[in-house]
């Protein structure tokens, strides 16, 4: 029995990915105006997922530096109940 070369699938995925991701730019890097603080969770609130997860660096494409800063901040605004540790999806 013949198994499908494995190499295709994941290239084809790839390629599948790179359609729709946007091109990641670091937010705070490029605006440096935004304030990662706490106290804006408003902003802070589209770094995490509807269960209240953070997102990944990969995924959202912030610098190391300022993901470090973003994370602290999410847990001192979770810490103050601005922002859901975790949260029932809808
Ligand atoms: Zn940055």
């Amino acid at each position: 029995m013949r198994r499908p070369r494995p190499e295709n699938k994941s290239d084809a995925r790839r390629r599948e990915r790179r359609e729709y991701t946007k091109k990641k730019v670091c937010r705070f890097c490029t605006d440096k105006s935004l304030k990662i603080d706490y106290k804006n969770y408003r902003l802070l609130r589209s770094f995490i997922t509807e269960r209240g997860r953070i997102i990944p660096r990969r995924i959202s494409g912030n610098c190391a530096k300022h993901q470090r800063e973003l994370t602290r901040e999410i847990k001192r605004a979770r810490h103050v109940a601005l922002l859901p540790f975790t949260a029932l999806p809808k």
